[in-house]
């Protein structure tokens, strides 16, 4: 008897005792830094010459580990192992799969400071970043498996004089799980494990950029007792392998995560169907976002100032759902703004593994000379208001910066900058700013803040986004409260920790007979 989901709670990094154990963990993950990381393809662990090294962002020369890389060859291998493995594991109870994935969350919250302290060095996120992450994929793990139990029960259909009806589900097959580096443990899970439990089995290609935190969720899984060949962990050159992945004629669904670039390509390829290939494949794909957060008139300001900064700033900005722009009406814009630059202020930078920082740095050289460059762009666009200031000597650090008086066509206003850069934009009444949210490529999240019902209920079917947030910012949905996923540019609106997810990864049918 399995009872019901409930989020996997946060840790309170007040308590002493908190911070205290996790600069433990964090001690005792830097001892095991550097080592070498295998690929596994049929339960077998594989070390190759070719290395990916993942450093830690926020001190460059720090090196975190060296994942074996993956070659087409392997990817072959991967692949014939998950499609034998799939005769077995497509068999077994959803209640069998999903005990694995029981286990699989107890072991990961038995070592939840360890995979915690593990992302601050492989991502650079900060300690409540970090803990939030593994929290959340330990929910994908709950979630999916008491989600597949509940579908393995088929749906109820009526039946006329003498007919028998049933409508049931059944696993596709082999597929590739490609997750990005911002939610290093939470989406490599949930990509995979979805999936998984739903009686697929899985060729998991995590980022080149954070392979050492992705390799500890096939530790647990393996303990767990996932069969060999199951899952396969593939990291590689996206550019010798990621189209070779979506492109296999065996490939029969493609989790994807990450940029619009990839994802439009991921779904174009996928569309055709190869020589051998007798079905059709099925991509989910979750991309960018360009997120807004609208303050009304008679809003709670203070709750407006700090909805905006944490939105824009948590985890550098690198989230898909992260407010880049701030639609604010004009009878309050000054204040908000004031109210912004201050708190802002207040934000602590450095690297997460030496101190509890808000914000560390980004991820990478060309992340940190994209944002750059937008930065520059957002000069010339509007005026910087605060920050700006961007240092890669030890560290990827891009300080918190704060726009304004932004054009609402402006590039900073439409194009995804993934990082700490947040746009403010003044509108005269609920119409303009509902029209300024909706005036992008992108439908993913977006919040209002208002106190007035009637413009509340209107942007609730107005607002074009995937995830809507009232008088709370627009980050940090939780699986299986607020589903996650958007729509228009931003993606196939896959919807990750909600009730319509697995069944993306199914083939649904009906069986009916006389008598
Ligand atoms: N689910 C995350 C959130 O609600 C964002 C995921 C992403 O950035 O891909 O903040």
């Amino acid at each position: 008897m399995v009872l019901p989901f409930k989020h996997e709670p946060f840790t309170n990094f007040n308590e002493e005792t908190n911070r205290k154990e996790f600069r433990q963990a964090l001690n005792s993950v830097e001892e095991q830094l550097g080592k070498e990381i295998p690929l596994v393809i049929n339960g077998e662990k594989v070390y190759t010459d070719d290395k990916i090294t993942s450093v830690n962002p926020a001190k460059k020369d720090q090196v975190i580990g060296k994942a074996s890389m993956a070659t087409k060859k392997h990817v072959e291998q991967a692949m014939e192992a998950a499609e034998e493995a799939f005769k077995d594991w497509g068999n077994w109870s959803a209640e069998a799969r999903a005990e694995v994935m029981f286990r699989t969350a107890a072991i990961v919250r038995k070592r939840k400071f360890e995979f915690a302290a593990t992302l601050v060095y492989d991502a650079g996120k900060p300690w409540g970043q970090a803990d939030a992450d593994v929290a959340e994929g330990i929910d994908f793990l709950e979630y999916y498996a008491r989600e597949m139990i509940e579908l393995a029960k088929g749906k109820p259909m009526e039946d006329r004089p003498n007919e028998n009806n049933s409508y049931f589900y059944q696993p596709l097959g082999p597929g590739v799980a490609i997750p990005p580096w911002n939610f290093a443990f939470a989406i490599v899970c949930g990509t995979s494990v979805g999936p998984l439990v739903a009686g697929n089995t899985v060729l998991l290609k995590p980022s080149e950029n954070t392979p050492v935190i992705a390799y500890k969720l096939i530790e647990a899984l393996v303990e767990a007792g996932v069969p060999d060949g199951a899952v396969n962990f593939v990291p590689g050159d996206p550019s010798d392998i990621g189209d070779y992945l979506v492109d296999h004629p065996k490939t029969r669904f493609i989790n994807f995560t990450g940029s619009r670039a990839t994802g439009t390509r991921i779904i174009e390829r996928a569309s055709k169907v190869q020589e051998g290939q007798d079905f059709l494949k099925r991509v989910v794909a979750e991309m960018g976002g360009k997120d807004t957060i609208i303050v009304d008139e008679n809003a709670d300001l203070e709750l407006a100032a700090d909805s905006i900064v944490q939105s824009a700033f948590g985890f550098q900005g690198q989230k898909c759902s992260a407010c880049s722009r701030a639609v604010i009406h004009e009878a309050v814009y000054d204040k908000v703004l004031e109210m912004a630059i201050e708190k802002t202020k207040e934000i602590t930078v450095g690297n997460a593994a030496e101190k509890d920082v808000f914000m560390s740095a980004v991820i990478n050289q060309k992340q940190f000379d994209k944002i750059k460059d937008y930065i520059e762009i957002g000069k010339n666009e509007g005026e910087l208001a605060y920050g700006g200031e961007t240092d890669d000597s030890e560290g990827y650090y891009i300080y918190p910066t704060i726009f304004k008086d932004v054009d609402p066509t402006a590039r900073i206003m439409q194009e995804e900058i993934f990082g700490p850069v947040v746009a403010f934009a003044k509108a005269k009444d609920f119409d303009e700013m509902l029209e300024i949210a909706n005036n992008t490529e992108y439908a993913l999240t977006g919040a209002v803040i208002s106190n007035n019902r009637k413009h509340l209920d209107r942007a609730r079917y107005e607002f074009q986004v995937g995830n809507l947030y009232f008088n709370r910012g627009c980050t940090a949905a939780i699986v299986g409260y607020q589903p996650f996923g958007g729509f228009k540019m931003s993606g196939t609106n896959g919807k990750a920790g909600g009730p319509d997810y697995l069944p993306q990864f199914l083939n649904a049918k009906t069986v009916s007979e006389m008598f």
